[in-house]
């Protein structure tokens, strides 16, 4: 996580200077405690997942620009927000042109799936967007998410529930590397795709109350003296 520039975890005004990482927001939504593992503690475990997720990024990660008729295409742009202390790269921005109109971009998110109604990716490409928005002084309608298993994509709508959906958790995840804290272990059907998994022993916990009373201790923040 960015930190101030003497280096020390920032307080009260320097709270605002704190960066977070747009695909931070994908990994809160999915689970808080992975967000922080990531963000927090910098541990980043591999499985399958992820190195397919690597593999499918290779060339949208490589910087290009290409143009054809009525689209230019650039690709791992910068992105930033200012007003919300945003900062990452989109795989890939569209910038449609239409007679007599404002070009309009779209920001396009590479996944490894076939198809996904995720609201993680969703609230990632939103971000996106509203850095765009920031950065252009245009307004960003729609955007799309790439599925590399079926090559089809999703068109994502960014209407006023997905904008305030991002918001909060923009300031949630804010809130939570400001606290440092790494939340305990909840166990979700989603724990089973997550490369975490082999540590955090979710399931166990679950199964487990004695056990899951224990690790809740352990990852309880400390007192105040
Ligand atoms: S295994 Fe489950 S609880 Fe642990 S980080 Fe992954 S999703 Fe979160």
């Amino acid at each position: 996580m960015p930190r101030s520039d003497s280096g020390a975890a920032p307080t009260g005004d320097e709270e605002d200077r704190i960066l977070i990482p747009i695909s931070a927001l994908n990994h809160f939504i999915f689970c808080e405690r992975r967000a922080a593992l990531i963000h927090t503690e910098g541990l980043f475990p591999r499985n399958q997942f992820t190195v397919q997720g690597d593999m499918v990024h290779q060339t949208a990660d490589e910087p290009g620009y290409r143009e054809r008729r009525g689209c230019r295409t650039v690709r791992a742009m910068t992105l930033f927000s200012d007003q919300l202390g945003l900062t990452g790269r989109a795989d890939i921005v569209e910038f449609w042109s239409f007679p007599g109109r404002t070009e309009e971009p779209r920001p396009v998110e590479y996944k490894r799936g076939k198809s996904s109604s995720w609201a993680n990716d969703h609230v990632q490409l939103c971000a996106q967007a509203l850095c765009l928005e920031e950065m252009l002084g245009l307004t960003v309608e729609h955007g799309s998410i790439y599925h590399a298993a079926s090559r089809r994509r999703t068109v994502v709508q960014f209407g006023p529930e997905l904008r305030a959906q991002t918001l909060r958790a923009i300031a949630g995840l804010r809130a939570l590397l400001m606290s440092s804290v790494v939340p305990a272990p909840v166990y979700r059907p989603r724990c089973h795709g997550c490369s975490f998994e082999p540590t955090c022993l979710p399931e166990q916990q679950d199964r487990s109350p004695g056990l899951g009373r224990y690790m809740r201790r352990l990852f309880a923040p400390p007192e105040e003296a």
